[in-house]
């Protein structure tokens, strides 16, 4: 028997034809027998953060079911984002043609040099709570014990613009 694991990846663009970038770079991700979409938030665009000198970003979230395991995901990460084009960022939280993270992976906590899950900065980042709002609102945080909602309602209203894309 397979191991079937849920992952929350975060998807973001900001250079090129954004939209674009995310959808191939989710479906690159999925593999026939291996990895499957089973739920895609709504499409935001949201105002950059860490480092604001740059254009907005498109984001959403996707839940995955995958057969692999957290290291083998983000090495697919790591091609996707080089296949898309993304060379090694000029500036940190800069502009960037495709970035995927791994939000979570089941309720697994990983704290390795390659990989931290869930996500460190998730929690204070309003492009990666609104739309997994979208899919399921009720995820607890392993480490924090809170509810994505909950967690959205702690940001500060006026920071971090996010609108849906029409
Ligand atoms: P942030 O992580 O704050 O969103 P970023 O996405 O711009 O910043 P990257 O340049 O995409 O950062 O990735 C830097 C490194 O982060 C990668 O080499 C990767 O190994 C590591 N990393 C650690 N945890 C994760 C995770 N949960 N998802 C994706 N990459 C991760
Ligand atoms: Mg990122
Ligand atoms: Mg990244």
């Amino acid at each position: 028997m397979v191991d079937i694991h849920i992952a929350y990846i975060s998807v973001g663009s900001n250079m090129g034809d954004r939209l674009q970038n995310c959808l191939k770079g989710i479906a690159s991700l999925t593999e026939p027998d291996k990895s499957r979409v089973l739920a895609q938030s709504r499409i935001y665009m949201t105002e950059p953060v860490d480092y604001e000198a740059q254009d907005w970003f498109i984001n959403m979230i996707v839940k995955l079911e995958t057969a692999h395991d957290p290291f083998q995901l983000l090495d697919q990460i790591e091609t996707a984002q080089r296949v898309a084009g993304r060379m090694r960022d000029a500036i940190r939280y800069g502009p960037r043609i495709l970035d995927l993270d791994i939000i979570f992976f089941d309720d697994r906590i990983i704290d390795s040099e390659r990989l931290v899950v869930p996500h460190p900065r998730m929690h204070q980042r309003r492009f990666v709570l609104k739309p997994i709002c979208d899919i399921d609102p009720t995820i607890i945080h392993p480490l924090l014990k809170k509810d994505m909602q909950s967690l959205l309602d702690r940001l500060e209203e006026d920071e971090q613009r996010v609108i849906e894309y029409q």
